[in-house]
């Protein structure tokens, strides 16, 4: 059957882009959600089965294991998976299509589960000194499977979540249609919601507490520059949220950026992050509860950081509480006819809407929107080549129609206020 969808992961971020596919049934005519509770992936289809003419189905499966994914792709014979579960699964996914001849979507690059693995670390420490940047995350494991993918025939879509993704995306409309070359970009993701809560994350903990307690790093005239984490820190004033700090990190759609705009000079990407939430990390990292090793505790090993998230509030539970909204974009600096020009592409996103609409907050909104229109793209053959790409490789004018058509509509400022 044409249309048809395998989605791995059912949490907040797979939850949005399972409403935004049952809205567009017209290329999403079946799916299949698939994750390790099965039980998550019942209660979605009994909320959406009667709102939509999208079939949907629900299996479990465990992602880590390659086997169980090959015979699950093999019985739903979908044309695309979408992985919505978690970095660690990146790899055994994109292997399981490429056995059974199926494109593959993501929303986030791959990352190892145990950074203490001694094969996986040998690699890592290697790249750290060739390349200069230390976050456990890139793009090497996955562009690794660029040949096997283009003699497959299939195409692998990474990283169409809001950023990446849509910021990749605002690069490459930038470059089509604004400049002839573009010297500086920044990306700036602030989120102005408060959930309430005196410490959450807005989505998966381990994931984002490793993103953000991690160094950070930019990209600057041809090489990496790292610096410590929440080293450089600015204000900026922005558009419908209002003054807020924010911290440069390393992001990793710099990586990929860097590689595909030719002759950008600098790339950063700054987060704004509350005093509040900077002071509760600090003092989780400082007591352990950040780190990824396994402790021994009353004769069970624990991984603190599991743990942690254990503790912490579900992202997917923050819909109804939070208030306020995000404002994610890109500030570029350039040349067009010769002239000097800078834009801003950014969009604008009320919790409260997201909540209203599909039942969850902003940040899982803002990330499921994106990962539905990528695959909407590689399903519809819009975006058909054959190999591993990043979002900013293809015509971005698709997907910059569907982000104002499913919810994320965006605006180009001319002659923003530049971050120093
Ligand atoms: P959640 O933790 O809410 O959901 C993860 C889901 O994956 C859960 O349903 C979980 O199942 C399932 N899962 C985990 N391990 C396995 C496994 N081995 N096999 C099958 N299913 C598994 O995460 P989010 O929804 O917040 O994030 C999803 C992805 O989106 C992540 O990769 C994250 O990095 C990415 N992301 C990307 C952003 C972007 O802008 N590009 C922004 C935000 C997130 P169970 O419920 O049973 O544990």
């Amino acid at each position: 059957m044409q249309g048809k969808v395998l989605i791995i992961g059912c949490g907040g971020v797979a939850g949005v882009a399972i409403h935004k596919c049952c809205q567009n049934s017209d290329t999403f005519k079946e799916i299949c959600i698939a994750s390790r509770t099965k039980e998550k992936c019942d209660a979605l289809k009994e909320k959406l089965q009667g709102i939509t003419k999208t079939k949907i189905t629900t299996a479990k499966v465990d992602a880590d294991n390659k086997e169980e994914l090959v015979r699950l792709i093999r019985q739903v014979e979908p044309q695309v998976v979408l992985n919505v579960a978690l970095p660690y699964q990146d790899l055994t996914i994109m292997e399981a299509c490429l056995e059974t001849g199926v494109d593959y979507v993501d929303t986030a690059n791959y990352e190892p589960e145990d950074t203490d693995d001694p094969e996986w670390r040998a690699v890592y420490e290697k790249r750290c000194k060739e390349e200069g940047f230390t976050a456990y995350f890139d793009y090497s494991w996955q562009w690794a499977y660029k040949e096997r993918f283009e003699k497959a025939g299939l195409t692998a879509l990474l990283g169409t979540g809001f950023d990446p993704g849509v910021t990749s995306v605002f690069t490459a409309y930038a470059l089509k249609h604004y400049f002839d070359e573009i010297d500086t970009i920044d990306i700036l993701d602030c989120n102005g919601g408060d959930h309430g809560y005196p410490f959450a994350t807005n989505f998966n903990p381990e994931i984002n507490l490793r993103e953000v307690s991690a160094n950070g790093s930019y990209w600057e005239n041809g090489h990496w520059v790292e610096t410590e984490p929440m080293e450089i820190k600015r204000v900026y004033n922005f558009p419908q949220v209002g003054q807020k700090d924010m911290y440069l990190l390393h992001h990793e759609e710099i990586e990929s950026l860097a590689k595909n705009i030719p002759g950008v000079k600098r790339i950063r990407f700054f987060m704004t992050f509350g005093q509040s939430y900077l002071t509760h990390m600090k003092c989780l990292e400082n007591v352990g509860m950040l780190s990824t090793t396994p402790i021994e505790f009353e004769g069970q090993q624990i991984v603190p950081i599991q743990f942690l998230k254990a503790l912490l509030p579900d992202p997917a539970s923050l819909g109804p509480r939070t208030v306020g909204k995000t404002n994610i974009g890109c500030i570029y600096t350039g040349r067009k006819d010769g002239k000097q020009r800078s834009i801003y592409i950014y969009n604008v996103c009320d919790h409260q809407e997201c909540y209203k609409e599909v039942g969850s907050q902003a940040i899982s909104y803002t990330t499921g929107v994106p990962a539905m229109i990528g695959t909407a793209l590689v399903l519809n053959k819009v975006w058909d080549k054959k190999g591993v790409f990043t979002v900013e490789e293809f015509d971005p004018d698709p997907y910059m129609d569907l982000l104002n058509q499913y919810g994320l509509p965006w605006v180009v400022e001319e002659n923003p206020i530049l971050v120093e």
